[in-house]
């Protein structure tokens, strides 16, 4: 019945981890009150133009879970399996991802009910630019700033800055970050959260001393992380094997040539039907013989339905809750090193992190000196998160957890109760 319930809610879920951290540190019922809720939750209903005369309505949402170490901080989803459940969820996860990598932002997530392939540009903009204002009581580059997620580019963070600005009479370029380098992105951004799993990915391997030569590889999506950290990995000497993305997957043991699979699927609008591969089903890629998986496309892909047929021996968790807690229990059983969500894809807001601070100052780095400072920020963050792990003789997860709610906790306490 338990588990049946969290499977329906991925805030339970997000609840139910947070639940195991607070168990390990002995948190006080009244902290353990305060974190277990969001902060803000806000839902809107608002009407947009369609080219064809119509007027629609669509459902939006902005989530705050705490702001106790600095401002808010998380991305827009724009898809149609987005609810007010699930952004309480991922606002809930942005909280410890920003606090297991100690950069100092609170937890927030966004979302639009919409699949943005189905708009045109026109539609998309002002859609866009509605949920803009619809939020902007909320967002501002020193109480909430969003990003890109699942659905959303650099085009429409572009579109939700120039709203902000001009409702303020003013460029105000680090209101969002994740940007065009045009309009105050950083450089590095576009690739930052698969850079970051390439990191970690690397140092996984280092430390389970893995001695496959190369490594082997399956990417599950190959949207902005899946295929940026496909190519890295590649680069870094690892083996692409499979790939897959919503409408399928390929697989070839010799290795995927990238390049050529990125040119089919901007003309075919899929990996699938790539002619040097076999075609293997979404299942099929997860449950491959390979030495790393790395799920980056949506959350609950390795269940408790398929964690016994995962071969992987490391996971890298790019996409936020893709791995369920009984599915973590299964997989810890069967000797699997999961790197989770809320480390393994930081290097998104790390770098969102950096945008920010150029913004407010007006003064840009450049990319090496950005990659060098991810490499710093989430390498040092593992080791932290693996010692707690060795020490406490616990899974990745809740090491990355405890650490993580032991800093919200420690900001909280110190900050003590307005009024
Ligand atoms: P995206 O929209 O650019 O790409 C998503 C990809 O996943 C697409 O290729 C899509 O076809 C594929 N996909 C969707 N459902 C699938 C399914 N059931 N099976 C296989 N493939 C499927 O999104 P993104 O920005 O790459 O985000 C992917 C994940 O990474 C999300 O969980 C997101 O929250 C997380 N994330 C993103 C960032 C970022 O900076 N973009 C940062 C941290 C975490």
């Amino acid at each position: 019945m338990a588990v049946e319930l969290q499977s329906k809610s991925a805030f339970a879920t997000a609840q139910r981890r947070f639940d195991a951290a607070a168990d390990v540190l002995g948190l006080s019922d009244n902290t353990r009150r305060l974190l277990r809720e969001v902060k803000r939750e806000l839902t809107v209903h608002f009407p947009v133009h369609h080219d064809d005369g119509s007027v629609r309505l669509y459902t939006g949402f902005r989530v705050q879970h705490n702001i106790n170490r600095g401002p808010a901080k998380g991305g827009i989803r724009y898809s149609p399996d987005v609810s007010l459940d699930l952004v309480k969820a991922l606002a809930m996860l942005m909280t410890w991802k920003c606090a297991v990598v100690g950069i100092p932002y609170g937890g927030a997530k966004g979302g639009v009910i919409v699949d943005p392939a189905a708009l045109s540009q026109h539609e998309l903009e002002h859609l866009t630019r509605r949920y803009a204002t619809e939020i902007a009581l909320l967002i501002g580059p020193e109480k909430d700033i969003p990003a890109p997620d699942l659905g959303t580019t650099p085009q429409i963070m572009a579109w939700i800055m120039d709203t902000v600005s001009m409702h303020a009479g003013h460029s105000v370029t680090a209101s969002v970050t994740g940007k065009p380098t045009d309009v105050g992105g950083s450089e590095g951004r576009q690739e930052a959260a698969g850079r970051g799993v390439t990191y970690l990915t690397l140092e996984s391997l280092k430390y389970l001393h893995v001695s496959e030569e190369p490594p082997t590889v399956a990417v599950q999506g190959f949207g902005k992380v899946g295929s940026s950290a496909a190519r890295l990995l590649h680069e870094a000497g690892l083996r692409v094997v499979g790939v897959s993305d919503s409408r399928g997957g390929v697989y070839n043991p010799k290795g995927l040539d990238l390049a050529a699979l990125e040119e089919h699927r901007k003309f075919r609008g899929g990996v699938s039907g790539f002619k040097k591969a076999d075609d293997v089903t979404g299942e099929e890629l997860l449950e491959l013989p390979v030495t790393v998986l790395v799920p980056a496309a949506t959350e609950r892909q390795v269940t408790e339905r398929n964690a016994d047929r995962i071969r992987a021996r490391l996971i890298t968790e790019a996409a936020n809750a893709a791995v369920s807690p009984d599915a973590d229990a299964i997989l810890h059983e069967k000797g699997v090193f999961v790197v989770p969500d809320i480390l393994a894809n930081a290097g998104g807001v790390i770098v969102s992190y950096f945008e920010w601070v150029q913004d407010l100052q007006a003064f840009f780095w450049e990319e090496e000196e950005i990659n060098t400072k991810l490499h710093h920020v989430i390498t040092r963050a593992f080791y932290e998160v693996l010692h707690a792990s060795v020490n406490k003789r616990i899974d990745m997860r809740n090491a990355a957890y405890v650490l993580a709610v032991q800093r919200v906790a420690n900001a909280t306490t110190v900050r003590g109760i307005y009024p």
